[in-house]
């Protein structure tokens, strides 16, 4: 699973249900990470106030989750 960082936004999405509508069109590709690291995401959020993307967010929460509690988004 990776992940896709937007320092520019301070957002994080998957990079497996990202799109156009995620907003990241603008950020620049210095300010765009990928990490398979779901620790460095959550440090990310917690420290540094980084916000989930609302359009990948169920999935998301679901995968760092632990697994228990799987949903799919429609
Ligand atoms: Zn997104």
């Amino acid at each position: 699973m990776t992940f896709f960082i937007d320092h520019n936004k301070k957002s994080i999405h998957l990079q497996k249900f990202a799109g156009d509508r995620c907003g990241f069109i603008g950020t620049p590709v210095s300010e765009r990470e990928f990490t398979n690291c779901p620790k460095y995401v959550e440090r990310l959020k917690r420290e540094s106030r980084y916000n989930r993307c609302p359009y990948c967010t169920s999935v998301h929460t679901t995968l760092i989750g632990d697994g228990q509690d799987i949903r799919l988004i429609n």
